[in-house]
């Protein structure tokens, strides 16, 4: 793919087929909103229940195919995503706006992930032989596919996410709906052209773009969807469980964070700065995992907070595809609006404002925002709540106690950092955090491929993604008994 080009002929892709729909919709480049990066099929809740029958219709035959014939499709799309991953990068940079260097880095691990995926089919998503506890009767322990999955993904990581559904869904012989984020299409339809060629049945696979409200809500009250995994916003996450649970679906949730990295007296303070830096502006902060509290004991506060807004007055804000750029553009306009207003939120409940949070021009008109900092309270929203955006806030704890008490002090519980060189603290947060990841002397958003992602509390419901134990939810346990 050249730079620039605009990608027109994005359809659903439904029981083996391209289609148009009736109504299209446009992506804009970020970084340069004159530019269009796709015009899209918009799929109505009529199309999405196509792409659901066809799903239906080739579960039987996608689910009894052989475990080598599912590895040799997710080792087809690994390859070719590993392959492809400077021109998918770009596609990724230009619909969504992180970075060039983040973007290729996203593409492969999606990469990595059909890869990782492909072994697990052929390892079966894990039997048990166990002893009955009767004379002469043999008991197994088999995993079987669940059946039509649908599944509903955020824009801000347009590869990866997907990635770690679609190929734990394949993998374990479930058929597939997938429904990305309108804001990426380009980005969700470049993967399924490439899952498209990697010779699955026709139906196994469709790709239904559209709006949460047409298209993701007919997955979620279709009783021919026997499960769903949804990654986004909390609100919406719950209104998704209620439905989906209330006739029975099997849901899986990962929605959201307000992620802490504790800061110790006994800290590498370059180290934690770096940690800070990435973990919470990297990808203009628009990540579940973003350090988006900064908890720092007060005998280091201050020296934290000087080193942090030097390193901020550093930091290279502009065109996601330009060299040496730190951090790109948010999202969308309406996204640009909503964090500038997190700043106006900010200085009228008297947080302290430290550096940025002002609109930037640039030489393309883009949605360009400087980083923010604020010294805040426990009790300020800013503190408190999900703002998906390059906002950050460092709150003071007296000493470990109460910064631990502030990490948890939270509702949402998706992973937490503590930098320190005390192994004693660093033991003590990795039990205590309430999260489902802890990262030492790491910044939060940063994570393997191949181990279990997502959170407890009000940021995530049902089993992990990724790597082994994705198979809790891909999967459903059937216990045999036999008379030897
Ligand atoms: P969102 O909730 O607005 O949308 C997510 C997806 O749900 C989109 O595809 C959207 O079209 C669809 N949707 C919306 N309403 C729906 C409905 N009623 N029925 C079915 N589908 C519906 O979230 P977003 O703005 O795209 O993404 C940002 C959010 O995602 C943030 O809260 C972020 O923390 C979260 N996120 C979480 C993780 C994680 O793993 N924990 C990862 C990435 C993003």
């Amino acid at each position: 793919m050249i730079h620039g080009e605009l990608h027109q002929n994005v359809r659903q892709y439904i029981n083996g087929r391209w289609e148009t729909s009736a109504t299209t919709g446009v992506s804009a480049n970020p970084s340069d909103t004159s530019e269009v990066v796709a015009e899209y099929a918009r799929a109505d809740r009529r199309q999405a229940e196509a792409a659901i029958r066809a799903a239906t219709e080739a579960f039987p035959h996608w689910s009894h195919s052989t475990p080598q014939r599912r590895a040799d499709v997710l080792d087809r799309i690994g390859t070719e995503l590993l392959a492809r991953k400077d021109d998918l990068g770009m596609l990724l940079a230009r619909e969504e706006g992180k970075t060039l260097v983040e973007a290729v880095a996203e593409v492969a691990r999606a990469g990595q992930i059909f890869k990782f995926f492909a072994g697990e089919a052929l390892r079966g998503g894990g039997g048990e032989n166990v002893a009955s506890v009767r004379a002469g009767v043999q008991v197994d322990v088999t995993r079987e596919p669940v059946g039509v999955v649908g599944l509903i993904t955020p824009w801000n990581s347009p590869f990866v996410v997907p990635a770690w559904k679609i190929a734990p869904a394949l993998a374990h012989g479930n058929s597939v709906v997938f429904k990305p984020a309108e804001l990426v299409s380009g980005c969700g339809w470049a993967l399924a052209e490439i899952i498209s060629r990697a010779a699955l049945p026709a139906g196994a696979f469709n790709l239904v773009m559209g709006s949460g409200r047409e298209a993701g809500q007919a997955l979620v009250d279709s009783p021919l969807v026997d499960a769903l995994s949804f990654t986004g916003s909390m609100a919406n996450g719950e209104r998704i469980l209620q439905v989906a649970a209330a006739r029975r679906a099997k849901v899986q949730l990962e929605t959201g964070g307000k992620n802490a990295l504790v800061v110790l007296a006994d800290a590498d303070l370059d180290r934690a700065v770096d940690c800070a830096v990435q973990g919470a502006y990297f990808s203009a902060g628009q990540r579940c995992t973003a350090s988006s509290r900064l908890i720092v004991e007060s005998a280091v506060h201050d020296a934290f907070v000087a080193k942090l807004r030097q390193r901020l007055k550093t930091l290279k804000i502009g065109h996601a595809l330009e060299r040496g750029v730190d951090i790109g553009p948010v999202a969308d306009e309406d996204r640009l609006a909503q964090d500038l207003a997190w700043v106006d939120t900010a200085r009228e409940e008297g947080a302290e404002h430290v550096w940025g949070g002002e609109a930037l021009e640039r030489a393309t008109a883009g949605h360009y925002m400087s980083p923010a900092l604020f010294l805040a309270k426990p009790s300020h929203r800013i503190a408190r709540e999900e703002i998906f955006g390059p906002l950050a806030c460092v709150l003071r704890a007296d000493d470990y106690d109460e910064a631990l008490a502030l990490c948890n002090d939270t509702p949402f519980g998706l992973c937490a950092g503590i930098c320190t060189n005390s192994l004693k603290h660093a033991m003590h947060f990795r039990r205590h955090a309430v999260v489902g990841m802890t990262m030492v002397n790491l910044p939060t958003a940063g994570v393997d491929f191949h181990v279990p992602f997502g959170g407890r509390k009000g940021s995530g419901y049902g089993p992990r993604e990724q790597g082994r134990h994705a198979a809790e939810f891909y999967t459903t346990v059937k216990t045999g008994y036999m008379l030897a």
